[in-house]
């Protein structure tokens, strides 16, 4: 495993990390969820990605109960939750946004479910229009200052959005962000490359980013259709279908074209997207996503195609999806 740190701050994280959502208390069970993060951990791993809404809370309990299973010490391993969407079907106001109400109490019950005193990170899941930015940086800040928080940070914020709250906390002596956690894959790419750019100079931003298989298009598993077990298929996830198949399936045919690419390099598509997004130096840590603990194994050795991947082909990867 390879480590970097997250933005400017001091915290390393790895730079392959695992996330939750849409597999933990879902497609993978308790056992299977204790294998992946008992591998995840193996191979050094220290960074667990989670958040309020993914299954209502039913992710974070997983996670937690299998953390407090295996008993890794707490002071080697990292572990996030995320706030804004609430943990109910139909969240009542309160329950919901980046209001003071809302950061706090969500925090405490992210704690309880994920069975820690304290998140290592913490996200703004999305930003709130109805909340002031200077409320929620407050919220973090006092967060920060309990001890019930080490990082906070933003998810999908617009690049204005991320700046006001560092302008809010400079202005008032709070707790600045340390990191955004924005989608990141050879098919999304504007927000990491342009949106966010000055951002890493003026701010040290660091990033968590999410879909490096773009939900598991780049692996190449959709070139014959959807099979029956794959993430598409879930009724609980039809609205993805069109976002990563494209309306006349036109995405599918980009990932074939990285076939004779990841040939060249020995590896799988798969392989080749992650490598491919841990080659760019503002990313802090790529999180993945995983079903089964092969394809965990399968995508954590995208690490050994990196020092393979030099500028000239990573253009040409670029340009064989364009
Ligand atoms: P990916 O794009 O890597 O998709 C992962 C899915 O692709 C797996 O669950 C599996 O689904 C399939 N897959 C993975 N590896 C392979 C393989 N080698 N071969 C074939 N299929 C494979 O990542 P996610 O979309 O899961 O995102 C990663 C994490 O990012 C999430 O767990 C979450 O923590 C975070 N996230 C954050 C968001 C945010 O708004 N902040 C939004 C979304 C995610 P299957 O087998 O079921 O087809």
């Amino acid at each position: 495993m390879q480590y970097r740190r997250l933005g400017h701050s001091g915290l390393p994280l790895s730079v392959l990390s695992l996330g939750t959502w849409a597999t933990f208390g879902k497609s993978v069970g308790r056992s299977l969820a204790r294998n992946m993060l008992a591998l995840a951990w193996d191979r050094g791993v220290n960074f667990f990605d989670s958040a309020e809404t993914y299954g209502n809370g039913v992710a974070e309990a997983l996670m937690g109960d299998v953390l407090a299973d295996l008993r890794f010490p707490r002071d080697s391993w990292c572990v996030s939750s995320k706030v804004f969407f609430g943990a109910q079907d139909h969240p009542r106001p309160t329950q919901r946004g980046l209001s003071r109400k809302h950061v706090i109490e969500a925090c405490e019950q992210a704690l309880q479910r994920l069975r820690v005193d304290y998140l290592d990170l913490y996200f703004c899941h999305r930003p709130d229009p109805d909340t002031p930015v200077a409320e929620t940086v407050a919220a973090m800040d006092f967060l920060v200052r309990q001890g019930k928080v080490l990082y906070w940070g933003t998810s999908e914020w617009p690049a204005e959005g991320i700046r006001e709250a560092f302008r809010v906390a400079r202005e008032n002596h709070l707790t600045a962000p340390t990191m955004e956690q924005p989608q990141y894959n050879l098919l999304h790419r504007e927000r990491v490359e342009l949106e966010y750019a000055p951002l890493y100079e003026d701010y040290g931003l660091g990033t968590t980013t999410w879909s490096p298989l773009a939900s598991g298009l780049l692996s190449g598993k959709y070139d014959g259709g959807v099979p029956a077990d794959s993430r598409l298929a879930q009724p609980d996830y039809a609205w993805l279908h069109d976002k990563v198949l494209g309306e006349r399936g036109e995405q599918v045919a980009k990932v074939r074209r990285l076939r004779p690419l990841a040939d060249e390099l020995g590896c799988s598509t798969a392989q080749l997207a992650i490598a491919w997004c841990l080659a760019n130096p503002h990313v802090s840590t790529v999180m993945l996503g995983a079903s089964r603990t092969e394809q965990l194994e399968h995508n954590l050795a995208a690490l050994d195609v990196l020092p393979r991947l030099d500028e000239a082909m990573r253009q040409r990867v670029a340009q064989a999806v364009a």
